[in-house]
């Protein structure tokens, strides 16, 4: 019985090479010392895998940016636009994730999107007509000699041939189908190569095959391998899946020539039923996927015994792997020196979970696995109560009736009451609530959290910019207020610490895109409430105006979906009990005078599982609850918000519509406004403010420009029903570019009120 794991964090356990990448960005340090911390980075990933005994070590998981993005140079997909730059073939590379303007020329970047399920970002492969796909660069090799070199034969990874068509964006008139035998002839060379090279097994990354497949996919999948395969290499080839299972296609991977099959059997919940059912090839080895790869829990070896035990009866040859790359978790918990060990013995961070396979090999292949003391150690931990349970909290969840999730009177009759009660304009206008987080708000913010300034400090500078900030909107005339968030650093991990049941990391990075990193607040025992988290805030920020000042929350699903979530109870019944929290947030708002009050789910369409078969079982049925737990218990004169980050609802816009919140506001500027002729289709119910302006760019937007936008919302959304904002949150922006911003954004939605009088 052997290890592997499908790849490892690569930003450096103290995140070296971020900080490297921005110094070089910034033009301080040469290309050589950036290529030597990626070195020594490199070299220290090899060496803790190799000290903890991993068998399947991988090379080529390593990236200055992004796994997709090296695909694409490696296969040559590099826009003329770039290559035109005639920068160095790193700084082509870096033009392509990051944009480029110089003297040499001004591009944009490639698209990101995100990855799967998963929080990372990947940079979005583009095809136009004139690509000649081919192979073109060395990366993959060199990686693989520079750890041959250094002792170690590694399992080169790559992402494979199907994944890479199906992600990438066509811009021309050819599609995925003109590329194919390119493709192949170019995977075929890698294959080829890497014979040559002495690599015993090389990984493909084929994650495309977990989601919902035509047969157009499956023939295209088919088409693809069968062809690569067919040539004669003498490395050994591991098609590699992750993220879910393979329901749609566990046939087809088994009649082709793959000497290994890598299936998730963590998320990938079909898996076992599809290989206990077909049966699994026996010339074949299964890399079973039975750690963890995206969440920080220790692994409970009682259960992956027996997933490995009943494998075994159909598989000869089984390899212990992780469930995905563990590229999403933090590096290692060495470097956590604040966590109390009663926390940290249950959590397993990257460098730890090389442990866990480890002790999972020496049990299995022990004469008795049980009686091993790692299996033992292992057994305790997880009969210990773990979690800090608050009974009360658990038994109100339990106690949840129908009636608690519908809010009295229905839309209709709420909106008549609102409307009489704020007599706001026809085309209200607002934002979405955090105003420029300027360089002097986080250094107060810091020096409060550091102990050098007083809480009385902190609050009169809290205050000084709230009213700043209300005067600022009134001079501009916009219609319903926010206080600005100042306060907060992050819209999760500011609830996250004002609530009991999570628990903080100090150094648990883990990679979102390129050089940016996020570090997620742990779910760790029941979520409760320990104090009122905004009130103080909004109601001070009421009493200056006598405007309607909107209360700002973070609604439930997004707070869960951007936290570690726990394993020992469902996603939701953590999603109900931070709900319940929250809820009790929002009662408090209104019963101090806050009559408006937003709960942003920004993230709620992030976790739509990858099927949409999925949907509605695994999560709209209890994410849309959810949100309606939260604002069910308001008067009808209190007016509900929600904000969501992208447009793209389209497909769940009946669920969007059920959350029953009074008004949406959403990004709409940068889409092609079709979600628009969706909320006509639908009759969509809640008022909308479809975004008018791109927050994510420093432009002005011109009067004209926002009317433009606003009379072709006009042309689907009903006046009464239509709000006037930007698309999100101004707090990346600064005050040179929002100021004029919403000035014109108020302008316009004046000039279309006497138009529309
Ligand atoms: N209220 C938050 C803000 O304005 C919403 C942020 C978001 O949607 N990502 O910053
Ligand atoms: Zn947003």
């Amino acid at each position: 019985m052997k290890t592997s794991i499908i790849g490892y964090p690569r930003i450096g356990s103290l995140r070296e090479l971020k900080f490297a990448s921005e110094k070089y960005f910034r033009g301080e340090i040469s290309e050589s010392e950036l290529q030597n911390t990626a070195k020594q980075l490199r070299l220290a990933n090899l060496t803790i895998q190799h000290q903890n005994g991993l068998d399947f070590i991988p090379s080529g998981d390593f990236s200055f940016y992004d796994g997709m993005l090296d695909t694409a140079v490696l296969l040559n997909a590099v826009p003329d636009r770039y290559r035109n730059l005639g920068l160095s073939e790193l700084d082509t590379y870096f033009a392509m994730a990051r944009g480029y303007q110089g003297e040499k020329g001004d591009v944009k970047t490639f698209a990101m999107k995100k990855w799967f399920n998963t929080n990372y970002h990947y940079m979005v492969p583009e095809i136009d007509d004139n690509t000649e796909i081919k192979l073109s660069g060395n990366q993959p090799f060199e990686l693989f000699q520079e750890a041959l070199k250094n002792g170690v034969k590694t399992k080169p990874v790559i992402i494979g041939a199907y994944t890479f068509l199906k992600l990438a964006r066509y811009t021309g008139n050819k599609t995925a189908a003109d590329f194919v035998d390119a493709v192949i002839s170019a995977y075929s060379q890698i294959f080829t190569k890497f014979s040559e090279l002495g690599a015993e097994w090389i990984q493909i990354d084929e994650p495309c095959l977990v989601m919902d497949m035509t047969s157009v996919d499956k023939e295209l999948f088919v088409k693809l391998y069968k062809k690569i395969l067919s040539g004669k290499y003498s490395v050994k080839v591991l098609l590699q899946t992750y993220f879910g299972d393979v329901r749609d296609c566990y046939s087809e991977i088994c009649s082709l020539d793959f000497d290994g099959i890598g299936l998730d059997f963590v998320e990938g919940k079909k898996n076992l039923a599809l290989v206990k059912e077909s049966g699994f090839p026996t010339e074949k080895t299964l890399f079973a996927g039975v750690v963890n790869g995206k969440n920080i829990w220790k692994n409970h070896y009682c259960n992956t015994l027996t997933t490995i035990a009943e494998l075994q009866k159909y598989a000869k040859n089984i390899v212990i792997n992780t469930s995905c790359s563990l590229l999403h978790v933090p590096y290692t918990l060495k470097n956590e020196t604040k966590l109390s060990e009663s926390y940290q013995k249950h959590l397993a961070y990257a460098e730890e979970k090389l442990l866990e396979l480890a002790e999972l090999k020496k049990i299995i292949t022990s004469e008795t696995p049980i009686e091993t003391e790692e299996y033992q150690k292992n057994t305790r931990l997880f009969s210990e109560p773990r979690s800090s349970a608050n009974l009360d909290v658990q038994n109100r969840v339990a106690n949840l009736t129908d009636a608690d999730f519908i809010r009295l009177p229905a839309f209709a009759e709420r909106e008549i009451i609102q409307k009489e009660r704020f007599q706001l304009p026809l085309f209200p206008t607002t934002t979405i609530g955090s105003f420029p987080q300027t360089a002097d708000v986080r250094a107060a913010r810091a020096s409060f959290r550091k102990g050098e300034i007083s809480e009385k400090q902190y609050d009169t500078y809290m205050k000084e910019k709230i009213s700043e900030c209300v005067a600022l909107q009134e001079n501009i005339g916009l219609d319903v207020l926010v206080h600005g968030e100042f306060e907060r650093n992050d819209m999760v991990e500011y609830f996250g610490e004002c609530l009991n049941g999570y628990i903080f990391t100090e150094k648990a990075w883990v990679q979102s895109y390129g050089t940016r990193c996020v570090k997620p607040p742990v779910v760790w025992g029941d979520i409760s409430r320990a104090k009122p988290m905004t009130v103080k805030w909004s109601v001070y920020a009421q009493s200056l105006t006598d405007k309607p000042m909107k209360g700002m929350l973070t609604g439930p699903v997004t707070i869960l979906n951007w936290s570690f979530p726990r394993e020992d109870i469902s996603l939701k019944e953590s999603a109900y009990q931070i709900a319940l929290a929250i809820r009790e947030e929002v009662l408090d708002l209104e019963a101090n005078g806050i009559n408006i009050i937003q709960v942003d789910e920004a993230a709620l369409r992030e976790k739509l599982p990858l099927r949409k078969s999925d949907w509605k079982t695994d999560y709209l049925d209890w994410a849309i609850p959810a949100f309606r737990l939260v604002h069910s218990g308001v008067k009808p004169e209190t007016q509900i918000h929600t904000h969501m980050c992208y447009s793209e609802f389209s497909d769940i816009i009946r669920e969007i519509d059920d959350m029953d919140a009074d008004v949406i506001t959403f990004e709409a500027s940068r889409s092609d406004l079709t979600i628009l002729d969706v909320l006509k289709e639908n009759n969509f119910r809640t008022e909308v403010g479809p975004g008018v302006y791109d927050i994510h760019s420093p432009r002005i937007p011109a009067v004209e420009e926002i009317k433009n936008a606003l009379h072709k919302m006009l042309d689907r959304i009903p006046a009464e029903k239509l709000w006037v904002n930007p698309d999100c949150g101004l707090k990346t922006r600064g005050n040179a570019e929002t100021v004029p911003s919403l000035e014109n954004l108020v302008h316009a939605a004046k000039e279309l009120r006497n138009e529309n009088l």
